[in-house]
Formats: structure tokens, C-alpha cells, sequence
């Protein structure tokens, strides 16, 4: 089987990782000559780390987020947040690290897994899973992703309309550059004086930094933008040499499907949400995670349930994105005193938006509809994120999913010589049957991705074990 990807960004890079890890013959067609050097994001949250560490993907982390600080310069800011705590919900933490980094390191480790990536590569045609390229290669198929970005000439040329708001205004600029400025106190510095306005960001430990313009315009010199930065950071003789920029503007908008015949739209490609909340890129990488397993599965059942499960994610994740727009203060906030604030205004806590979700499709057996959107439930329902324990230290039980996986209580030896029987692995887990609501002689079937697809409370055979794991694959 092979699968070409249409789009070398993180969300295409990360989906060739994912998909060689599973020993599937992956393509990725990029247009550019490399990857991006323009950083974009910066934060990989909590269930993009641990989905990165699943995938053996490994990125130096800056440990920089130090919080947002105003003012009229850098020598004069107020604090507006402090550094940004999240409670451990999985193996792996927040994340720093610049988007370009990112891809630099997703590309290596695709081609080391075999991934073939061609950069120079613009798909300018598609007939189902026939691609043609701008310099006269005919590509086939058996599955395209279009992992294209938020413009997807694939999305495009296969008719696949949007839904959402669209451009909401807000056009930035985002220019990149150096400057020998000493490490900032906060991660982001909104400035503000008479003569100059954005907001500058650090890219890395280094001297590589972003400053978003509002407004900008990309036809104004690099003398123009020397002058701005040093207006804004008030720092009159700094040297400012101009990488390069990048303009944006706010958006929301989900794919009205993700799959046409076999074509699959994954990240940007699938929908564009407004920056607050930093969720875009994050959602993109747990598509790209979803889709890998079921294409390495096979089956077109199973893969119908990509739209099915992903779709409606997109969808909240946007409406999420957009009341954050409206109420940034209580986005960070993750304290229970601002949870009625929250319920006002319908935002769920950011972490029941980057784990909490729930899928419901064919691929779970039981699934529940998400119970709070204030408190993260990962409690061993199917169609969840299954429970986190540390197994022995450094080992969580998300780090024992290979493939489908049977995860027992302690006193479940039926169980686990029933696996033995279908060729699953299993684990008998100490407080596994507390976190995941079962018996000490019950079992969780996780899936490929480390969401909850069955469980059951006590006993069991092999053949309901092969039945649940048939089941799951949509056979
Ligand atoms: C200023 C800014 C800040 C952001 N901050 C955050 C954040 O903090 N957190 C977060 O989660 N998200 C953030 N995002 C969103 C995030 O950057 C995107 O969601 C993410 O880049 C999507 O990745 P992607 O791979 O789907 O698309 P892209 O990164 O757009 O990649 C698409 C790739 O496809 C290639 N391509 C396009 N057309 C073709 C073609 N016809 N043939 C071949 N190749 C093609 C492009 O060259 C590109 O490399 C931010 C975005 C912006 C603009």
C-alpha cells in the first residue's frame, strides 16, 4: 500500500512519521524547496508531547514559557499572566519549541523510517488518488492525504466546501528577525508606545525573536521594520536584521468532510482556528495520529470513522477557539474559581479541549458523551484518552500501547492468556482497575491512538476479546 502526502508542514511531516512507524510506504510531496523556517507555533501541549513521544519524535524543549508582560518597552512591562502551569495529565508536559524546529526534526525522522519526502514537489492536479505535479509527474496512490494547509489545492480541486465564520480580520504581520537582545522575562511582550506596536516573541534560547504587526504590510522595506522594532522595543540603536514575514489573519472554518473516497484532509487542510488557545496546530498533529493507524489497519469502515471522529473535534476545538477570541483572560486561567465564569460564556477548560474529547463512531464499543466541560475526565470510558498512571518511573501506561493493547487489573489471568491467544500484547496494571473503572480480574482495550475503543468490568474469553478487537477494526 502507498500513501502520498500533499504537504511537507508539521501536520504532513508528523502523519509520514506516524505512518512509517506502522510500516506503511509513505510520499510526502512538498512544494517548497525545504521546510519553513518561520516558526508559527510555538507550544506543543500536553497531548501532542505525548503523542510526539509515542511516535520516538524528540525536540529540545526552551522551557520558555514565562508568561505575557505589557508595556511601553521592554525596559518598562507589567505582567499580565504568569509562567503557564498545566497539571500533569500524560507522560510528557507542555512543550516549547518553535514550530521550524519541529518539522526539522519530524523530517529526519520520517526519512530514517523510510519516509520518502520530495521537496520542490507542487501538486497541481488531483482525480482520486491520482496526483499530477507542477513539473509533470504523474503520482498514484492508494491513499492521498492532503495535509496542504488552511489554502488546500486538493480540498480546492475536490469541491470540499467550509463551514464557520472564515476571515475574521485581524490581518498581522509576523516578522522574523535577529537582534542581540538579552533573554526576555516573558515569553510574549505586548508593546505599545506613540511611535510603535506589536508583540514580540522569543523564538528560541537564541537571537532569532517574531514581531507581530497589526496591519502590516509585506511590501514595506526591511529599513521600515528595523525602524519599528526598535521604536517598540525601545532600543534605539539595536541591530535588527530581517529574516523574513509572514502574514496571517484570524480564522474559523471546518472542511464540511474529511474524506473523499480515498482522500483524507488532515491539519490546516481540515480546518483553521483563531490563534487563542494555540490549538491549531495541535489538533492538526492528533488528526494526522488518528487517521495513521486506521490507514495501517486497512478497511474502509474503519476508515470512514477519520471523518467521524474528527470531525466533530474540529468543530468544537473551533468554537472553543472562537469564545476564547471574545474572553482571552479566561483561557490560561485553569483555576476552579473562574469556572463560572467559563460556564457564562460556554468556554470549556483548556484541558478538556486538548485531552478531553470523546470519539463515537464504529471504532469504540460503549462510547460516552464528554460529562463536564469544566473538569478533564480521562476515567477509562471508551471513546476517551485512556488513564495515565505512572507504571515505574518514567513508564506511564500510555507508554505500553503497541498497537491495540489489553491493559488488566491484577487478578485478571484470563484475560491476559487471552490475548496471548488473539496476539495482543497485555499488561496486568497495580490501580489500573481504580483509574479505568473495571474489576481487578476486568480489561481495557486501547487502541492504536491510546483511546479507550472497549472495556469490560470482570471476566471474559478469547473469543469476546477477538469479537471486541473485530469489532474496533469496523470488521
Ligand atoms: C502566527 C501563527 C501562530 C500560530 N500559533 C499557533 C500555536 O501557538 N499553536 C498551535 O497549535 N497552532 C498555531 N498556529 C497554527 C499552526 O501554525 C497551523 O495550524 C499549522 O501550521 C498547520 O500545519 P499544517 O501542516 O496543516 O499546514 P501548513 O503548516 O500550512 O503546511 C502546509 C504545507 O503544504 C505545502 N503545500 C501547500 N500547497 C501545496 C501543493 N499544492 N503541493 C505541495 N505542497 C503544498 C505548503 O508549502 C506547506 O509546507 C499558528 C499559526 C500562525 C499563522
Amino acid at each position: 500500500m502507498e500513501v502520498v502526502i500533499v504537504g511537507g508542514g508539521t501536520v504532513g511531516l508528523c502523519t509520514a512519521v506516524f505512518l512509517a512507524r506502522q510500516g506503511v510506504s509513505v510520499r510526502v510531496l512538498e512544494r517548497r524547496p525545504t521546510v519553513s523556517d518561520h516558526p508559527r507555533a510555538f507550544g506543543l501541549n500536553p497531548r501532542s508531547a505525548e503523542i510526539a513521544r509515542q511516535a520516538g519524535m524528540t525536540f529540545e524543549d526552551d522551557n520558555l514559557m514565562r508568561g505575557v508582560a505589557t508595556g511601553p518597552s521592554l525596559a518598562e512591562l507589567t505582567p499580565l499572566t504568569g509562567r503557564i502551569e498545566l497539571p500533569e495529565i500524560g507522560p510528557a508536559r507542555l512543550g516549547h519549541c518553535p514550530q521550524d524546529r519541529l518539522d526539522r526534526s519530524a523530517l529526519a525522522l520520517a526519512r530514517e523510517l523510510g519516509a520518502r519526502v520530495d521537496f520542490g514537489k507542487e501538486v497541481v492536479g488531483v482525480s482520486d488518488t491520482v496526483l499530477t505535479t507542477a513539473d509533470g509527474e504523474t503520482v498514484e496512490a492508494d491513499y492521498v492525504i492532503a495535509a496542504d494547509g488552511a489554502r488546500s489545492r486538493v480540498r480546492e480541486l475536490l469541491g470540499i466546501g467550509t463551514t464557520g465564520p472564515g476571515v475574521l480580520g485581524n490581518h498581522m504581520l509576523n516578522v522574523l528577525f535577529r537582534a542581540p537582545m538579552p533573554a526576555p522575562k516573558y515569553s510574549m511582550s505586548v508593546l505599545r508606545n506613540e511611535n510603535a506596536s506589536g508583540i514580540l516573541m522569543n523564538v528560541d534560547a537564541g537571537d532569532r525573536w517574531i514581531f507581530h504587526v497589526p496591519g502590516g504590510d509585506p511590501a514595506q522595506s526591511a529599513e521600515e521594520f528595523q525602524r519599528l522594532i526598535r521604536a517598540a522595543t525601545g532600543l534605539p540603536d539595536l541591530d535588527v536584521e530581517v529574516i523574513n514575514m509572514l502574514p496571517w489573519a484570524s480564522t474559523a472554518w471546518v472542511a464540511e468532510k474529511f474524506r473523499h473516497g480515498n482522500v483524507f484532509l488532515i491539519g490546516d487542510a481540515a480546518h483553521v482556528v483563531p490563534p487563542t488557545g494555540g490549538f491549531g496546530l495541535n489538533s492538526g498533529v492528533a488528526d494526522g495520529h488518528n487517521l495513521a493507524w486506521k490507514l495501517a489497519a486497512g478497511g474502509d469502515a474503519l476508515l470512514d470513522t477519520y471523518d467521524m471522529e474528527r470531525r466533530p473535534v474540529a468543530q468544537f476545538t473551533m468554537e472553543q477557539s472562537l469564545i476564547r477570541g471574545e474572553h482571552r483572560e479566561l483561557h490560561w486561567d485553569l483555576s476552579p474559581a473562574r469556572a463560572a465564569d467559563r460556564a457564562a460564556v460556554g468556554m470549556a477548560n483548556a484541558l478538556v479541549v486538548i485531552a478531553g474529547y470523546r470519539y463515537d463512531s464504529p471504532a469504540v464499543i460503549g462510547a460516552e458523551p464528554v460529562p463536564s466541560l469544566e473538569d478533564l475526565t480521562l476515567d477509562g470510558t471508551p471513546g476517551s484518552r485512556m488513564p495515565h498512571l505512572w507504571v515505574t518511573p518514567g513508564t506511564s501506561t500510555l507508554d505500553l500501547v503497541d498497537g491495540f493493547t489489553l491493559l488488566t487489573g491484577t487478578k485478571a489471568d484470563g484475560w491476559l492468556a487471552a490475548a496471548a491467544e488473539v496476539g495482543i500484547p497485555a499488561h496486568a496494571v497495580d490501580s489500573w482497575a481504580d483509574a479505568a473503572g473495571i474489576d481487578e480480574n476486568g480489561a481495557v482495550l486501547v487502541r492504536p491512538d491510546g483511546f479507550v475503543g472497549w472495556r469490560t468490568a470482570g471476566e471474559g474469553s478469547a473469543l469476546d476479546l477477538r469479537q471486541a478487537h473485530n469489532h474496533l477494526l469496523c470488521r
